[in-house]
């Protein structure tokens, strides 16, 4: 197709998409919360459960539409009482709780800006997000306050309130009554449980996010209330979202994922989602799938991989039988852990690729359609992806198939990105053209399959080739004793780099010289001698993002003794 009918067709498949929309009232513009939450409440839908909360304490709780569209409104209300104004930022830093949804919500409804925390985050990282992100208005836990943010109220001046979930007394314990710090209990009790949403422009922004700083310090990108679009069929094409399901997402909400997907896609689909407070525990994992009868379930490659790690008995004692669709996002997923999905939990697991910037899903293994394990799959309708390298300002286009190159989207789609805060060189920087420039290299194959080769930044190039790190790491980990692999470019003097592999072993193999030397032969036979890994180390886990993506420029900081740059993002060992 030439570029004009191209655009053409994306235009008319998101105009599709648009009109699946309710709108505001009286054609009074596109808010999020109206699609994910009204809309629902005021139809048949309204008794329907919207989220089931499982709490840290083991107990469930459980919202209807209705029940959720008169708290949002409560808290929207209240924001309005306090002064605070459509475009202002409005901050969450609790654990998955919900106030946490409510408040998200509600502050879409009252045309502000949101932008969740991970609650796991120190001082610092929280600090330097709510300072260029403008924060206004703080929703968090009195414990959290206490701890992580009280001490930098003087750095951070244009933060105004600071709402307190929880019980009243707990509130007045961290200091609620005095500079700005309330009790959400007693502000949602007096707040007016009717909220007429305003006007909204499709553009008017909605959400900030900030990436994972897998690369280097993250970067705030910020969405508008148009994203719905994207979310709600994207949650449908490529997450098979259908009305009767209970859906469980179980990124955070401090990621785009966590709210894209564990908040608006689920609820702009009438869905009933599962939030569970808790972390990462095999056993649990699999009685919440069981007990609550999950039927699309949205994780992560290190989730899977911890799955993997604890077994193929732990899975055989739970009754699985209703799940019906797993997909997976956030790092590559070796195709090692598809076929596992499928030997052991008796379905494959759908990869698909985003990024904070892409805001949703735009490409990936859907229904039905053949799965190749270790691709992405199809770009989604409405997505125009290409394969091309950057070249004197602009980008050239690869049209041969299995070429490596970058993975450009033509921009466009109501969930892209309209800024980066206070980095519009950067912003700008991300496009040539027509197109979006993704910073991840593919390979595109003859049945238009897109497979990862890894960042543009991690790439190795040892002896005149070029070495992607997922297919070196997925041949790893066909290892019987490899947990996860990672492997980076090790500056050498003669080839330029050569590949060094860190592992981390299955329970129950130690580490050895000999294993050391069958887990290179594998590599070797496996991947030839350019690509296989010289050197290999041992390490008990790999360190790893809060969102859980594997940080390679971390290990090759450590490995070259250079700066170890910015670490707000790394999770700390357990
Ligand atoms: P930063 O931009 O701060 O370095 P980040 O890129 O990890 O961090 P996110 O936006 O959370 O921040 O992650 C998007 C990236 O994650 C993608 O660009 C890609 O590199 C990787 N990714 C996501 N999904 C997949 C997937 N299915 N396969 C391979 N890589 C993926
Ligand atoms: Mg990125």
């Amino acid at each position: 197709m030439d570029s004009i009918s191209t655009r053409n067709a994306l235009k008319s498949a998101w105009a599709r998409a648009r009109a699946e929309m309710d709108g505001l009232p009286g054609g009074r513009g596109l808010n999020i919360a109206h699609e994910a939450v009204d809309r629902h409440a005021q139809g048949a839908g309204g008794d329907r459960i919207a989220f089931r909360f499982l709490s840290r304490d083991g107990e469930r709780r459980e919202m209807s539409f209705r029940q959720l569209a008169v708290e949002t409104s409560r808290f929207a209300s209240a924001l309005g009482d306090l002064g605070v104004e459509p475009g202002d930022r409005v901050f969450l830093l609790a654990g998955r709780i919900p106030e946490l949804y409510v408040a998200a919500l509600g502050a879409l409804k009252a045309r502000c800006v949101v932008c969740p925390l991970f609650s796991a985050f120190g001082p610092e990282p929280i600090r330097a997000r709510m300072d260029p992100g403008s924060a206004r208005v703080l929703v968090t836990t009195p414990a959290l306050y206490r701890r992580k943010v009280r001490a930098l109220r003087e750095q951070l001046p244009a933060l105004e309130h600071i709402l307190l979930a929880g019980t009243e007394e707990e509130a007045a314990e961290a200091g609620a009554g005095a500079d700005g710090v309330r009790s959400l209990t007693t502000l949602l009790a007096q707040a007016d449980d009717r909220f007429r949403i305003q006007d909204t422009d499709p553009e008017d922004p909605a959400l900030l996010h900030f990436t994972s700083g897998t690369t280097g310090a993250p970067k705030g990108a910020l969405h508008v209330h148009e994203a719905v679009v994207a979310h709600h069929v994207t949650g449908r094409i490529a997450l098979d979202l259908r009305p009767d399901d209970v859906f469980w997402c179980t990124a955070d909400p401090g990621w785009v994922t966590g709210t894209s997907y564990g908040i608006v896609s689920p609820l702009t689909n009438g869905v009933t989602s599962v939030v569970d407070e808790r972390e990462f525990d095999a056993e649990r994992w699999y009685r919440t799938l069981e007990a609550e009868k999950v039927t699309v379930w949205y994780t992560a490659p290190t989730a899977v991989r911890m799955l993997m790690k604890s077994g193929r008995e732990l899975p055989r004692r739970f009754d699985l039988s209703r799940l019906r669709f797993i997909a997976s996002v956030g790092e590559p997923l070796n195709p090692e852990a598809v076929v596992w999905a499928q030997e052991v939990l008796g379905l494959p697991i759908h990869d698909n690729w985003w990024q904070t910037e892409t805001g949703g899903i735009m490409i990936a293994n859907v229904a039905g359609r053949e799965i190749r394990p270790g691709s992405m799959g199809h770009p989604l309708p409405g997505v125009d992806a290409a394969v091309g390298r950057r070249e004197n300002g602009g980008v050239t286009l690869i049209e041969a198939v299995d070429v490596e190159g970058e993975l450009l989207l033509r921009k466009g789609w109501p969930s892209m990105f309209r800024s980066y805060v206070h980095q519009k060189e950067r912003y700008l920087g991300c496009f040539a053209g027509d197109w979006y420039l993704t910073g991840d290299l593919v390979r595109r194959d003859a049945d238009g399959y897109y497979w990862f080769v890894g960042r543009a930044d991690d790439v190795i190039k040892s002896a005149g080739h070029l070495i992607g790190p997922f297919e070196v790491e997925s041949a790893l980990m066909e290892h019987p004793a490899v947990a996860e692999a990672a492997v980076i470019g090790k500056p050498d003097p003669m080839v330029g780099e050569i590949v060094k592999a860190f592992i981390s072993l299955h329970p129950g193999h130690e580490a050895s010289e000999d294993l050391r030397l069958e887990i290179l032969g594998h590599a070797r036979k496996r991947l030839g001698s350019v690509a296989a890994p010289k050197e290999i180390a041992f390490l008990d886990d790999l360190p790893r993002t809060k969102s859980g993506k594997t940080l390679r420029r971390l290990l090759k900081a450590r490995e070259l003794g250079t700066p170890e740059g910015d670490l707000s993002t790394l999770e700390e060992p357990t």
